[in-house]
């Protein structure tokens, strides 16, 4: 994978997948060390190129690259260049000729990842564009559903909201299907996106139906910046029907874990209680994003090392 983009699951194969999650679980073991650096990129420059806001993905990558101990810098476009493709692609000419060896891009439009990556020699890694993608995301989710019930393959798992808007639920669409899991989408009708049964998936509008024998629960966030129209009569309504309480869960499985990729309206989506314990895995997904975001890095910009050698899983430094 060295040397490759990461703009989407879509791009990857079953076996890239299982590549990439394999090795997040050397990384989550070096994770757990009370010293939490390895020198696997050492003089290697990072650049994380956020054109839309983030908290926990840029902090993720950040930590990730520093615990391989690249030098990562953090760059922030300021928000009139968002309008603005050719400076965008300025700015990446730009950043180009300072030699990074790898750019973790978001932007709030679709396909701006792609656009970048054609103009950038080093690999990029789409951490996020607009409504279509959030591969990062999605690899997090599968390593949590991993370590959390041993497998992917023949699971259910239901994707509950805002799936029109939803770049998380895209890209992990992609990932199940991939890994084997039956996916099913709970939503009102305008947030269903028309013909998504071709992804593989079955779209649902009553949450019972949706949750019934459902091993892995995962409730999406409202996109309000991404709505542009009453797509819900109210988010009152919305929560009422759609948003995850104790009782509702009652339907899936005794041991069904819930997920949320997080800012979570609270209230809204998921109850107060659910938000904050089990059989919510929320910190444990954002935990495992930095595990994650450390074996795309190595992966992707690394040296061309197999996983488990000295180099990820041995030595401190
Ligand atoms: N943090 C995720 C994203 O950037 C999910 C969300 O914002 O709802 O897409």
């Amino acid at each position: 994978m060295i040397g490759r983009d990461l703009l989407g699951i879509e791009d990857l194969d079953r076996e890239d997948i299982v590549r990439i999650l394999d090795t997040a679980e050397h990384m989550v073991e070096i994770g757990e060390r009370e010293v939490k650096k390895v020198p696997t990129l050492r003089g290697r420059t990072v650049v994380n190129l956020f054109f839309e806001a983030s908290t926990r993905t840029r902090a993720s990558f950040e930590i990730a690259g520093k615990r391989l101990s690249a030098d990562v810098i953090n760059f922030t476009p300021s928000a009139s260049s968002l309008k603005k493709s050719e400076s965008i692609l300025d700015t990446a000419r730009t950043l180009d000729a300072m030699d990074p060896d790898a750019v973790v891009v978001r932007h709030s439009v679709a396909g701006v990842p792609r656009r970048i990556a054609d103009v950038l020699g080093a690999p990029v890694i789409n951490a996020g564009d607009g409504a279509h993608e959030h591969p990062t995301q999605a690899l997090l989710d599968a390593l949590t559903v991993r370590q959390q019930k041993g497998r992917v393959e023949g699971l259910t798992v239901t994707i509950i909201g805002d799936i029109l808007h939803s770049r998380v639920a895209r890209s992990n669409i992609y990932a199940f299907r991939k890994l084997g899991a039956e996916v099913r989408l709970a939503a009102p009708p305008p947030m269903i996106p028309a013909g998504v049964e071709c992804l593989g998936v079955k779209a649902y509008t009553s949450l019972r139906e949706a949750l019934d024998g459902a091993d892995v629960v995962m409730a999406l966030r409202i996109q309000n910046e991404r709505l542009g129209g009453a797509y819900v009569p109210s988010i009152r309504e919305y929560s009422a029907t759609f948003g995850l309480d104790r009782a509702k869960l009652d339907f899936a499985k005794d041991d069904v874990i819930v997920m949320h990729p997080g800012p979570v309206n609270r209230g809204v989506e998921l109850s107060h209680d659910l938000a904050d314990h089990r059989p919510s895995v929320i910190l444990d997904q954002v935990r495992n994003g930095v595990a994650l975001r450390m074996a795309v890095l190595y992966l992707f910009a690394g040296r061309a090392t197999t996983p488990g050698s000295r180099e990820v899983a041995g030595g401190a430094g």
